[in-house]
């Protein structure tokens, strides 16, 4: 394990970035700054490992914030996006890998005959909305506290990710009437969503909700709270879109759907899907899909939809994916989130570490997080510091506590064992 010797070149280039690029990045969680310190800038990536800039080699844990099933480079994705572009980047028209996309979506979710593509989660998100309105004749949107759907005008309400880490309640710019249609519940309160759907329950076009919420870090369902989600959207008539930009893929070969046995109206799709290439969809049965142009009217479109490279990371990706990548990937995820509890407690640090196969959050505070409240009520700085000990011993995690962690199939045993150890240490030089 190489601790950082210096981060001259990073520093060097996010100097120049400040300069063109807005916080120096095109994303706002890269810039680090809710663990106090600069971002370091990637140079490359090597399964579960990548190389800053001034050649530090750190364990990745946030792994593009997770289409990075299979690591970084898996030489499978990586020749099937070069033969892909051998052909020729894009075209504006259909491709067969378009067609087996699909197949390969629907053939693992029950709950999805048909496929659109969009080029990145928000862009599905905002799609599904319109498809949901216009499939209802009404409105308004429940969405929970802390959940991220992307930025969608009427959907950075009260979201988490970047704007749970930077304390941004509601973005300016956002028109009032936007976010005047998103009706707002705390997650896992049976009590709050029953009374927002006696209130709403007319006017309502969808329930959505991340299965797995992970962008307040990883807050699991309660017991019979998504069925609750199903109950309530049939009861309204309201449809059941889940959010699986993270899950889809990760958890189990259906998604949390399949994890849980529920079934939504829509799926929004992402991350995994593209293989680490831009593409994200939102899916769901043939009676409401083909409402989108140009079967139906609801428009939607996108010159690089189905992107052919992005297609071909997706199939590549996908198909490595069989029944043993996802007990190795929960057997890892286990085995981190054990190693994570052992470390904290031999260290005397009290921490909750949230897991399900394929992501996990360490909380810097006393267990259960139930919601995005007691997920906000973690000890911000003692992550933060935690957080810049794990780079200091060559992990990098992702830099707030409002995050998942992201391992792959490429984090094996020994990669396991060198990120506990950091831990270990970390979680000791950081004790108050
Ligand atoms: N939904 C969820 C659950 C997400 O985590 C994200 C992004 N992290 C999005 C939607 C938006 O996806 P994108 O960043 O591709 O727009």
């Amino acid at each position: 394990m190489s601790p950082p010797l210096t981060d001259a070149r990073s520093a060097a280039l996010y100097a120049e970035a400040l300069k063109v690029l807005p916080g120096g990045v095109n994303s706002p969680v890269r810039a680090m700054r809710a663990i106090g310190r600069d971002p370091l800038f990637v140079e490359r990536g090597e399964g579960a490992e990548i190389v800053d800039a001034d050649g530090n080699r750190y364990i990745d844990y946030v792994c593009s914030w997770g289409p990075l099933i299979h690591g970084h480079a898996h030489p499978e994705v990586v020749a099937a996006i070069s033969a892909a572009a051998a052909r020729g980047t894009s075209f504006g028209a259909p491709t067969a890998g378009e067609v087996e996309l699909a197949e390969e979506v629907a053939a693992r979710f029950p709950s999805v005959e048909m496929v659109r593509m969009t080029s990145s989660g928000t862009e599905a998100s905002m799609s599904a909305l319109r498809l949901a309105r216009a499939a209802t004749g009404r409105e308004k949107v429940l969405k929970f506290a802390g959940a991220y759907h992307g930025h969608v005008d009427g959907l950075l309400a009260e979201a988490g990710s970047g704007l749970a880490t930077q304390g941004i309640p509601a973005s300016p710019g956002v028109p009032a009437a936007a976010t005047a249609a998103t009706v707002i519940v705390p997650w896992n309160d049976p009590q709050a969503l029953r009374a927002a759907v006696a209130e709403h329950g007319d006017r309502l076009a969808a329930i959505v909700a991340e299965p797995y919420p992970a962008n307040m870090g990883v807050v699991l369902p309660r017991e019979g709270f998504l069925a609750l989600l199903r109950e309530q959207a049939d009861a309204s008539g309201a449809l059941l879109i889940l959010d699986e930009v993270i899950s889809g893929f990760r958890v189990a070969r259906g998604g949390a759907q399949a994890r849980e046995q529920i079934r939504p109206d829509l799926t929004i799709m992402g991350k995994v899907l593209g293989g680490g290439l831009p593409a994200a969809a939102y899916a769901g049965p043939r009676a409401l899909m083909e409402q989108i142009a140009p079967a139906g009217d609801v428009y939607q479109a996108g010159t690089l939809s189905g992107n052919p490279l992005a297609v071909a990371a997706g199939l590549a990706t996908l198909r490595l994916l069989d029944g043993d990548a996802y007990d190795r990937l929960e057997a890892t995820t286990t085995a981190l989130a054990a190693g994570l509890r052992d470390g904290a407690a031999a260290a005397g640090r009290t921490v909750e570490v949230v897991d399900v196969p394929g992501l996990l959050t360490v909380f810097f505070r006393e267990g259960p997080v139930r919601d995005y409240a007691d997920a906000a009520a973690s000890d911000r700085d003692a992550h933060a510091a935690w957080c810049r000990a794990l780079l200091a011993h060559g992990v990098y995690p992702p830099p707030s506590q409002f995050e998942a962690w992201f391992p792959s199939l490429a984090h094996d045993d020994a990669v396991v064992r060198r990120t506990l150890d950091a831990a270990a240490a970390a979680f000791q030089e950081t004790a108050p």
